[in-house]
């Protein structure tokens, strides 16, 4: 079974799978962790992240690995473990940069539909019920209000420790929607066949169970 989960920045798509997948025994795969990693790689590399030339250069030299221990998931960039600098704020925007660049995407839809072949799995993206999993059984477009998504980012940046202004914070969020909505190849939207989840007024265990549900009719 292949439960794919879309949907804008900061609807609870990685806090609502990662809970689905460890209710049900699946493995939960994080596709944004993928392109945060490139998009640290660019970065890193002194690259703009919007320039497809550059960042098609680097991309042979960019291994990404994945390993699963008892703290949750680690992300590994050319062995390095990079699991806490691709939260950076300025790191969700050169994901969203690179992740425009058709290459890009190619690379990591491939190492996306390898590890679904594999398990049970949980995936969330932008473009996983309408590109790369297209048959996936169970398909969920999940989403909130831009304010109250805005607000829960914040809410985990203080969590953090760190600084959050909810304007700006929102004002980023809707940037990235529009990037991520407008470009061309595999754009976010809504799978004709995606069950539409609004989170708004929901709470987080509501939303687990409404999935929980579709995903034991489906089974
Ligand atoms: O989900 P997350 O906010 O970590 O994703 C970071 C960025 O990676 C998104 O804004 C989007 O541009 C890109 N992304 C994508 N396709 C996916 C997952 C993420 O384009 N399947």
């Amino acid at each position: 079974m292949r439960i794919a989960v879309d949907g804008p920045a900061g609807a609870g798509k990685s806090t609502i799978s990662k809970a689905v997948a460890e209710r049900l025994g699946y493995i939960y795969i994080d596709t944004g962790a993928m392109y945060r990693s490139v998009g640290l790689a660019a970065l890193d590399a002194g690259l703009e992240p919007r320039s497809e030339r550059d960042v098609s250069g680097i991309l042979d030299d960019i291994e990404i690995d994945i390993k699963n221990g008892d703290d949750g998931q680690s992300f590994y960039l050319n062995g390095e473990n990079v699991t806490e600098r691709i939260r950076e704020p300025k790191v969700s925007m050169a994901a969203s940069s690179v992740a425009v660049i058709p290459a890009v995407r190619l690379k990591l839809v491939e190492l996306q539909r390898r590890l679904a072949e594999k398990a049970d799995v949980v995936m969330d993206g932008r473009d996983i019920g309408t590109y790369v999993l297209p048959d996936a059984e169970l398909k969920i477009f999940l989403t909130a209000d831009a304010a109250e998504r805005a607000r829960r980012r914040c809410a985990e940046l203080i969590a953090k420790g760190e600084t959050a202004d909810p304007a700006v914070v929102e004002a980023e969020i809707k940037a990235r929607d529009k990037n991520d909505s407008e470009r061309e190849f595999a754009p976010l939207r809504k799978a004709d066949d995606a069950v539409l989840v609004d989170t708004t007024d929901m709470s987080i265990e509501q939303v687990i169970n409404t999935i929980l549900e579709l995903a034991d009719k489906r089974r």
